[in-house]
């Protein structure tokens, strides 16, 4: 869709949104969304000392800026967004996008929650912040508590998202978005994997050498695991698939396919709630049922405890696993984009703000209040963007169509 009076922003303060990926698959499918690229004529710059690395452009009606995490984990993630800040001051919403473990009975109203479902954090617990004792973690606080809520923005228009209307709309239009990702050339091979590839074992199930003769270690107790059973496939390890819990979603898809002889087609499910974010990899489905026991999460993320304390954020992460002992990458190109395409829908319904006028449109504009005082005041705090050729605001910007 084109917006019109959508132009090339003219300072980096003119940025309010700002996303986060830490894995390349993620900003892939990020990118691919970009309606348009403000990156091919000049870049905006950024703070001295800033050793982010971003991409600028346009989705739908909004600006935004993509950060590329050089690693993963909570400490690059706040070290980004504490830079992110200094170069970039106008951000009103970060959104961290990606992919996720989801926890696969979690959902508030006891939903399914299947490979390919998009979260959205309502909260975020870190769950590796805390005292560990013979049998749990105590973790000392939620985030929620400790570092304060949502702002008052976001908290209503995650209210206004997560009811009925708000939630239908961000599947058809997610669906929509996600259709068009995988239709584009380079991501033709990141489609649905296919129902049969999403297997959920039971928690007592686990993946390890299953018969006893094949592994001393994996047969000496219950949870005992071996190195070689952690670096090997359920296909290597024989884990049986007859073992898997029934899905009801996935059945219904499975039967629709049946009658209509087509393609099974999964439509993402969207659900709102807290999420677990920490350092450590969840692979373990006693503690992955613990911790959403005890806390109520619906999906375990490792970045979005770094952010939280600068901007306001909101995680939208694909499940790409059931963060248990079985979890694979086959699914993580498609999570990816799931998350992509339901940020966009997101986004569609986030509203921008009237702009207070800025101290060189005024100056532009030649009104009464434009002063050379303005200028070199705007100039000293870094507003100005210097461009390379002699384009105006006014001119069609490069790349649209
Ligand atoms: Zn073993
Ligand atoms: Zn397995």
């Amino acid at each position: 869709m084109a917006f019109p009076n959508q132009t090339r922003p003219r300072y980096r303060g003119d940025f309010h949104i700002a996303i986060i990926c830490a894995l390349s698959i993620e900003a892939d499918a990020v990118q691919g969304i970009f309606d348009e690229f403000w990156e091919e004529e000049n870049s905006y710059g950024k703070a001295a000392g800033d050793p982010n690395t971003y991409t600028t452009g346009r989705i739908g009606k909004h600006n935004v800026v993509l950060a590329h995490m050089p690693g993963i984990g909570k400490s690059a993630s706040a070290s980004l967004a504490a830079s992110f800040c200094s170069s970039f001051d106008g951000i009103r919403l970060g959104l961290v996008v990606g992919i996720c473990g989801g926890v696969p009975t979690g959902a508030p109203e006891g939903e399914e929650i299947i490979l390919g479902d998009v979260i959205i954090s309502t909260g975020v617990v870190q769950f590796d912040f805390g005292r560990q004792y013979l049998n749990k973690v105590v973790r000392k606080d939620i985030l929620e508590d400790n570092l304060g809520r949502h702002n008052l923005e976001v908290r209503g228009f995650l209210q206004k998202m997560s009811g009925l209307h708000g939630r239908k709309q961000l599947m058809d239009n997610s669906f929509l978005y996600l259709t068009e990702l995988c239709y584009k050339p380079l991501f033709r091979t990141w489609g649905y994997p296919g129902a049969s590839e999403d297997i959920l074992y039971p928690s007592a199930y686990h993946h390890k050498h299953q018969q006893p003769e094949a592994c001393r270690i994996c047969a000496s107790q219950e949870d005992s695991l071996c190195q070689a059973a952690i670096e090997s496939s359920c296909e290597e390890l024989n884990c049986d698939t007859s073992r898997q819990i029934p899905r009801l979603r996935l059945q219904k898809m499975k039967e629709r396919t049946i009658l209509a002889e087509t393609e099974i087609i999964h439509r993402p499910d969207i659900h709102f709630g807290k999420v677990a974010s920490g350092d450590l990899v969840m692979r373990s489905e006693i503690h992955r049922d613990r911790l959403a026991n005890q806390e109520k999460v619906i999906a375990f993320d490792m970045e979005a405890a770094g952010v939280w304390d600068h901007f306001s954020t909101v995680v939208i992460k694909g499940v790409c696993d059931y963060a248990d002992s079985h979890k694979n990458k086959k699914w993580q190109k498609y999570a990816a984009a799931t998350a992509a395409a339901c940020m966009k829908a997101f986004l569609k319904e986030w509203r921008g703000m009237d702009k207070p006028l800025h101290p060189l449109e005024s100056w532009d504009q030649k009104s009464p209040r434009s002063s050379k005082a303005t200028l070199e005041a705007a100039n000293t705090l870094g507003l100005i963007h210097q461009p390379t050729t002699q384009t105006s605001a006014n001119e069609k910007t490069p790349g649209t169509k």
